[in-house]
């Protein structure tokens, strides 16, 4: 790859040597991780050929609709309403931040008690390794946790288009009129970077474009309540990953037929896992590309990964947005009523979230939950106390896990995994 595309990502001013190190890894770990996997659906063939091209086709054609007027805006959370980026006919991507990278670098301008998703930001960006970050006309932050808001502090001497939304921590009437507030300015930023008006038409057309992709997600989701998986857990999980930098619509036909692929599958009793296979809901920290240690681990340990309740998964994927507005004040404050319900655990109280975890694992016939936090997450950490005490109380096993990017806990958390299937089992 590097061959053809080493001209683009020169020109986006990227550290070539070091990129290289980064797709072999990937490489190599995707090799290991996903091709290794036994009887996959066909439909996967699309999915693998988006990763072998992640950092070569995909950009390509962002930067040639670029040449064309369309603006790129890369965002690190699930609350920067696709729709309204979309609405102005911009892209809009996930800045991935699943890989360690640079680490050095990094603690040079961040405590090393910081969590492995917000170092992985910065190490990407100190190393140069990421085009769709030095592609992004505009890089949203969000006042989230305060790891994150504290690192856009630093962040914003590093790049020049950094735009920082802020964000509510309650689901009062209050904290919507902030989150209401917020969308409106981020609708105006954007507009400004595109010079392209928000109007009725436009937003109906990015809700239905963004909606259109939820709904494939949602059929997929559905279709891993079947006992056996017709899909694994790791497959499903990539889809979610590829979800947030693909081209929008062509990601939804790709997912729609292979969920049609599935539905035979099913019919056919097709599957990757024997019948009776102990079920996993994933539940915790985002997984993004190419943070695939713990599934990797739990699917190799004799069990299959059902559900993700999760940023990357159902928490960032649930809920449609009503299109039903005839202006854009409605039309937005569909929006707002629809972001406004994701229950990440920044939010307090937040027991929406583990009401919902107790859902997922009864839809999805989980036989036990894996709540995953990374290191210094004090938000999931926290939460994950009192989630065992619920989960108890439901009668539904949990093991809680806490890890990072590296592979130096592999071993031990195999062990600690490979003793929870047993149990539940
Ligand atoms: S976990 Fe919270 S901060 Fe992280 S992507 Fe999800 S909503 Fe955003
Ligand atoms: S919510 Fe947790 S995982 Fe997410 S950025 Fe903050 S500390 Fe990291």
């Amino acid at each position: 790859m590097a061959s053809e595309y080493g001209g683009m990502w020169k020109s986006l001013g990227m550290d070539l040597g070091a990129h290289d190190q980064l797709l072999a890894v990937l490489g190599q770990g995707y090799t290991d991780v996903f091709l290794s996997q036994a009887n996959r659906p066909k439909g996967m063939d699309y999915f693998n050929f988006v990763m072998s091209e992640v950092h070569g086709l995909r950009i390509k054609e962002m930067l040639e609709a670029r040449e064309q007027g369309e603006k790129i805006v890369g965002s690190y959370c699930v609350f920067v309403p696709e729709e309204i980026v979309r609405a102005a006919g911009a892209t809009l991507v996930g800045l991935c931040s699943g890989a360690d990278f640079a680490m050095e670098e990094v603690e040079r301008v961040l405590p090393r008690n910081t969590c492995a998703l917000i170092k992985s930001s910065f190490g990407f960006k100190l190393g140069k390794v990421c085009p769709y970050l030095e592609s992004a006309d505009m890089i949203v932050g969000e006042n989230t946790c305060d790891g994150k808001k504290k690192s856009y502090e630093e962040l914003n001497k590093l790049v020049s288009n950094l735009y920082v939304m802020d964000l509510p921590q309650t689901k009062s009437e209050n904290a919507r009129a902030l989150l209401k507030a917020e969308f409106v300015r981020f609708a105006r930023a954007v507009e400004e970077l595109t010079g392209n008006p928000i109007t009725v038409e436009s937003l109906k057309k990015g809700i239905a474009i963004t909606n259109a992709k939820r709904q494939a997600m949602h059929r997929l989701e559905a279709l891993r309540k079947a006992d056996p998986e017709p899909i694994s857990g790791l497959d499903a999980l990539l889809a979610s990953q590829v979800s947030f930098y693909d081209a929008p619509v062509r990601f939804t036909e790709s997912v729609n037929a292979l969920c049609d692929e599935l539905e035979e599958r099913i019919k056919d009793n097709v599957a990757v896992f024997p019948e009776k296979t102990p079920r996993i809901l994933m539940s915790g920290c985002p997984m993004a590309v190419p943070n695939w240690k713990l599934p990797w681990i739990v699917e190799s340990s004799g069990a299959v990964i059902v559900g993700e309740e999760s940023c990357v998964g159902e928490r960032g994927l649930r809920n449609l947005t009503d299109d039903s507005g005839q202006d854009v004040e409605s039309l937005m404050e569909a929006i707002v009523d629809r972001y406004f319900k994701i229950d990440c655990a920044i939010f307090t109280p937040n027991e929406d979230r583990a009401d919902h975890i107790v859902q997922m694992a009864k839809d999805y016939k989980a036989d036990g939950v894996i709540q995953y936090a990374l290191n210094f997450c004090q938000p999931y950490q926290i939460e994950a106390m009192g989630l065992e005490s619920r989960m108890e109380k439901e009668g539904i096993p949990m093991l809680r896990i806490e890890t990072d990017y590296s592979p130096e806990d592999a071993e031990q958390l195999k062990t600690r995994v490979e003793a929870f299937v047993e149990m539940i089992g």
